[in-house]
């Protein structure tokens, strides 16, 4: 049986739940297209079977924040998805803030492995820095989730440098997350 990746691209292409924005670039872009290239990495390998949340540019999921956020959950826990990854791009006002992160609800989670190899991933694909693995138990993707999840932010779309690299080399991210994945597994 081949494991089940279910890819959650943060955010929709228009409010409600439209994403950040910063350097003349949308979070919803960059997380769908990341998104949709990491499927593909994914769903090219026989040991895994990937589904994304959004599965064309324009596509709106829910009515609201709330019920945007319960379709992406529905539709992981209804597949019977074995891991959860969701993909944003983060903010700040602080426009020298660079790097990627990613957050679990529990640090005792084995997500929390999964999340490291991701972001270790993702720093030998980007080069930006790793800022390292925080619990966020508020976050409904992360408790609502009934397999293991990971939330990745990427890169911080405030940051030029960041956004640049999201916006013109988001075949990297997707790499880079693929391979954490491929580590946690032991498939690489
Ligand atoms: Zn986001």
């Amino acid at each position: 049986m081949a494991i089940r990746i279910f890819i959650d691209q943060g955010h929709n292409p228009q409010n409600p739940n439209a994403g950040a924005e910063g350097n003349g670039v949308r979070e919803q872009d960059i997380t769908y297209d990341v998104g949709v290239r990491l499927a593909a990495l994914l769903n090219a390998n026989p040991n895994f079977e990937a589904r994304l949340s959004r599965n064309s540019p324009d596509e709106q999921l829910g009515t609201s924040t709330t019920t945007s956020l319960q379709a992406r959950v529905y539709g992981a826990n209804s597949w019977r998805a074995d891991y959860f990854i969701s993909l944003h791009a983060n903010a700040s006002t602080i426009s020298t803030a660079s790097g990627s992160e990613a957050y679990v609800y529990s640090l005792s989670s084995i997500a929390t492995d999964m999340a490291h190899l991701i972001l270790d991933g993702l720093n030998y694909m980007t080069g930006l820095q790793n800022r390292g693995v925080f619990a966020r138990p508020t976050l409904y993707v992360l408790r609502a989730t009934s397999m293991p999840a990971v939330l990745v932010e990427m890169g911080y779309i405030t940051n030029p440098g960041d956004a640049y690299l999201m916006t013109y080399d988001p075949e990297s991210f997707a790499r880079g997350i693929y391979n954490g994945i491929l580590t946690y597994y032991g498939l690489l």
